[in-house]
């Protein structure tokens, strides 16, 4: 059960010299706002602890430059043998695109809150019912007697507000809250958060916006609300990869729309998928994760995504028939 789960985890932690922290491919405000969390939770306890993300998420997304992401590596370091790693906020190994770290035999702490999370750790602490890991971070960081500072109460608080998509989400939930209320104690101003994340926003975002709205297209009545971004609109836009966050919620907030779809192409050659689709439920009759998982993806069930090589048009229709066969099912 969780709280054995939680206790096994906080042992495994405070036992280790040597860790290497991680997080998923294409990380958002709770991969790194739990990543970088745990990094100082770690430190105060004196641990050698490394974060490592793979050198293609550099440079991050513009919204967490605001973080302090000094020491992070993005290459293995030599050491990585003698190191247990901590997964944070990847419910699915595919995730990780660096095969070092997926290699078996070693020691993986897999922290996280997806409720598809495929438990490859050798130790799983997965909360499905938390807001965010950064809330789970949280608890561990008391578990672990950790004070919270207000360096290691940022990065929570921003994993927090963004997983929550500002405390607007259904995991808005009082937990959320009061952690979050913890946090503006232990020194957080959520107006400087608040502008560093969401305001400061590059032009380049909102041109690439304005290609997403002139791509949209609905599909069965509207019940299916889908945007395309090919490479011409990030180049015309002069956009890069993280600049497209943000506008599915746009699409899912659309009069009428029950799932909003944004599928963009991949930017870089080589990758896993010619597509990479993100999936927005606008009802609870719809679970999202589902139609990722069938697609070889997952996720929550408001919030999910996939990669493929499936042909757009063959995409869409898998989307639509699953989207339809989930509402006849509720209704
Ligand atoms: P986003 O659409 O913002 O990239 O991701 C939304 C949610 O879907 C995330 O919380 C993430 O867990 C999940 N997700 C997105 N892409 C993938 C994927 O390729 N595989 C898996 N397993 N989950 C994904
Ligand atoms: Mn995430
Ligand atoms: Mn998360």
């Amino acid at each position: 059960d969780l709280a054995a789960a939680e206790a096994a985890v906080v042992e495994e932690l405070r036992s280790a010299d040597k860790l290497l922290l991680t997080t998923h491919e294409n990380p958002d405000g709770d991969a790194l706002g739990s990543l970088l969390g745990m990094h100082r939770v770690l430190r105060a306890l004196g641990k050698d602890v490394v974060m490592y993300l793979s050198p293609k998420e550099f440079p991050l997304p513009s919204e967490y430059r605001h973080l302090d992401f000094t020491g992070i590596l993005g290459e293995p370091p030599a050491d990585v043998d003698e190191r247990v790693i901590v997964f944070l906020d990847c419910g699915n190994i595919d995730r990780m695109p660096v095969a070092f770290l997926r290699d078996g035999g070693r020691h993986i702490v897999n922290v996280d809150h997806h409720h598809d999370n495929t438990r490859f750790g050798a130790f799983n602490l997965v909360d499905p019912v938390a807001s965010s890991t950064a809330e789970i971070v949280y608890r561990l960081a008391r578990a672990l007697g950790v004070e919270i500072t207000a360096e290691i109460a940022e990065p929570l608080y921003t994993g927090i507000v963004t997983d929550t998509g500002r405390f607007m989400y259904e995991n808005a939930t009082p937990s959320a809250h009061r952690v979050a209320a913890d946090l503006i104690e232990a020194g957080v101003e959520p107006y400087e958060v608040y502008r560093k994340v969401y305001e400061n926003v590059p032009l380049a975002r909102l041109r690439l916006l304005e290609r997403a709205i002139a791509n949209l297209e609905r599909f069965d009545d509207g019940l299916l609300t889908v945007s395309r971004l090919t490479r011409a609109d990030f180049e015309r836009a002069g956009a890069g990869e993280a600049d497209s966050e943000g506008i599915v919620e746009k699409l899912r907030a659309v009069e009428g729309t029950a799932v909003a779809a944004l599928v963009r192409e991949q930017l870089t050659d080589g990758r896993r998928g010619q597509y990479k689709v993100s999936l927005r439920a606008a009802t609870r009759d719809v679970d999202v994760s589902e139609i990722a998982r069938a697609l070889g993806g997952g996720g929550h069930r408001q919030a999910a995504g996939f990669t493929t090589d499936l042909p757009y048009e063959q995409l869409i229709e898998r989307v639509r028939s699953a989207v339809a066969a989930q509402l006849s099912r509720a209704n």
